[in-house]
């Protein structure tokens, strides 16, 4: 791996963060805040919330296993995927790597940061290719962007790929993990020690049901973390995401009840949609959403806009022409999908 010195965009290397007056008396007990030039009435919004989220990633920590100090808070995962670009990739000089189909967010930041985005095809399987991403790589590729369970297709990339890459890599791999919670297999950030390059992505907003609240996670080794907190907003998560973030997390079990009942309802979909005479395919899916290839994506999709049924048509992307990408609902849900279906 190139050292992280050699990673970072140089202005972002020898920047001198902001820092705010919730930073600077750490170490003390304090009674009295006339430090912020905050209202004193009106509490608990009066105040500025914790620039570092402490206690909430003291949570965190206890429920993924990872240190607080390799854990990144911000607005959604779209902070997160953004970050990378901004610490690391210099404008019109630096690329980044991407398994394509993918996670639309990847091109857009690299876009918005000038930044060049090289999409590598999975292959038939929709699976990738360490090669094929290594291949795509020159002195200038900074990160390499996979996605697992990938969206849209649905379903896991394949672990030794994703190793060998890590492996032969000399920049940051980021493997965005936002469905993981609905996959058997085992998250990456239980392997952060072994791969100095690894930043694994997730999110309160899937298997959390917190869409809402805008809170996504980065795991990354302390080296990372350290530069995304010199470049985030100071107070980028608010204190009423900080407040039902930590309410989620009093009961953690909570969620796996959602998830295998999610499990049981996406088995029940499939199956249906395997027996619809408009499907040609299901492909498989390790997410709380499945592709179907249907006959004619587009004429079903507006057919259900009709219906009040939204789903996205995913017919335009690469690999997934006439795919639909279905995301699992409550049971009643489901079944109006099914009966509008049936009725095409
Ligand atoms: C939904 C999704 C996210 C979540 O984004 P947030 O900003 O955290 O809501 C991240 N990555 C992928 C691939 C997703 O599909």
């Amino acid at each position: 791996m190139r050292s992280l010195e050699e990673l970072t965009r140089p202005n972002i290397w020898h920047l001198a963060p902001y820092s705010s007056a919730r930073n600077e008396y750490s170490g003390h007990v304090a009674r009295v805040f006339l430090d912020a030039n905050e209202n004193p009435y009106n509490k608990p919004f009066n105040r500025y919330p914790d620039p570092l989220q402490k206690e909430l990633k003291e949570r965190i920590s206890k429920v993924k296993g990872v240190h607080p100090d390799c854990i990144f808070l911000g607005n959604g995962s779209d902070e997160a995927i953004d970050l990378p670009y901004r610490c690391f990739t210099r404008p019109g000089i630096d690329n980044v790597v991407a398994i394509e189909p993918t996670y639309g967010m990847y091109k857009v930041c690299a876009d918005i940061n000038d930044v060049e985005y090289r999409p590598v095809l999975l292959d038939d399987h929709f699976q990738m290719s360490a090669n094929k991403l290594l291949d795509a790589c020159d002195r200038n590729t900074k990160l390499i962007w996979i996605c697992s369970p990938n969206n849209p297709t649905g379903n896991n990339m394949n672990r030794e790929e994703i190793i060998r890459v890590l492996n032969e890599f000399d920049g940051l791999v980021i493997v965005d993990e936002a469905y993981s919670d609905f996959s058997a297999e085992r998250s990456l950030r239980h392997e952060l020690k072994e791969y100095p390059n690894l930043i694994v992505l997730q999110t309160f907003s899937k298997a959390w049901e917190c869409a809402a609240i805008r809170l996504g996670m980065a795991f990354a080794c302390k080296e990372i973390v350290d530069i995304y907190n010199k470049v985030k907003y100071p107070y980028n998560v608010n204190l009423l995401t900080q407040q039902q973030a930590l309410e989620a997390l009093k009961d953690p079990y909570e969620v796996d009840k959602w998830i295998k009942l999610l499990l049981q309802e996406r088995r029940q979909l499939m199956e249906n949609f395997r027996l619809l005479p408009i499907c040609k395919k299901v492909y498989p899916t390790d997410a709380n959403f499945f592709l179907a290839k249907m006959t004619d994506a587009q004429k079903i999709y507006d057919y259900l806009v009709r219906e009040g049924i939204i789903v996205r048509n995913r017919s335009r992307i690469s690999l997934c022409q006439d795919c639909l990408r279905i995301t699992i609902g409550t049971k009643s849900e489901n079944t109006e999908l099914m009966a509008a279906l049936r009725k095409y």
